[in-house]
């Protein structure tokens, strides 16, 4: 199910020990203007731009790199996308970019454990996680990318700096880790996180219109049962205080 829908391909995490995030490439490919959202767990990017190529997408076609937020799932083969598409910037909610300018990987790994944890199984070191960001993003800003119109919302409580793009005419959300498929939510325990301020968020979003759910992990939705991102936040309402 490469194409979901009209300009959004779905590049499915490889899941090991540690999850892989899902990449969503985005724009009408007759644009050549394209953007990859999130890249994924390191060692993963060889894998991730393969299979951009297998989908007919150059390269030289993608601008931009938006990260829904900066958790190591999700940033860790930036590095290796990157090298491969040097040209294109990086764009992250500012909330998450300051700390990414000045080195601040708190936020990546999330709790002082995993740091070392990961640092010591991927070989990681302090700084691997510092980048210039070349697009601070802000709540509200509309993108007009690749023949799409995409709204950019800030939802924090998953992470700080936490986004979903939101195609409002063809209806498509892709909130990150803050809502899955099968009323499952992100978790709301790590650093920048908080679950009272998770769930003001998932209120957000129940707000919207939509038939196309694409989050960070798991499953992918089509045709979203209206209400369903409403439930969900009903659903875990207690525990997010
Ligand atoms: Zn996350
Ligand atoms: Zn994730």
């Amino acid at each position: 199910m490469p194409e979901i829908t009209k300009g959004v391909y779905f590049i499915p995490g490889q899941d090991e020990m540690i999850p892989d995030a899902h990449v969503y490439v985005i724009g009408l490919p007759s644009s050549q203007d394209l953007s990859i959202v999130d890249a994924g767990l390191m060692g993963k990017g060889a894998y991730k731009i393969q299979t951009i190529q297998k989908l007919g997408i150059k390269l030289s076609d993608i601008k931009r790199i938006i990260m829904t937020h900066t958790h190591l799932d999700h940033i860790g083969c930036l590095k290796e996308i990157r090298a491969q598409i040097p040209h294109a910037e990086l764009w992250i909610h500012e909330e998450e970019a300051n700390p990414i300018e000045k080195g601040d990987e708190r936020g990546v790994y999330g709790m002082e454990m995993f740091r070392s944890m990961c640092q010591s199984q991927y070989g990681l070191k302090a700084g691997d996680f510092k980048f210039k960001v070349d697009r601070k993003l802000k709540e509200g800003e509309k993108l007009e990318m690749g023949g799409l119109s995409w709204e950019v919302l800030h939802i924090p409580g998953h992470s700080a700096g936490s986004i979903a793009l939101y195609d409002r005419s063809q209806k498509v959300l892709i909130p990150g880790d803050v809502v899955y498929a099968d009323y499952a939510i992100g978790r709301f325990d790590l650093h920048g996180a908080e679950g009272s301020v998770l769930k003001k968020s998932l209120l957000r979003l129940a707000e919207l219109e939509v038939d196309v759910l694409l989050p960070g992990h798991n499953r992918v939705i089509k045709g979203v049962k209206p209400g369903y991102i409403r439930d969900t936040a009903k659903q875990w309402a207690p525990y997010l205080r």
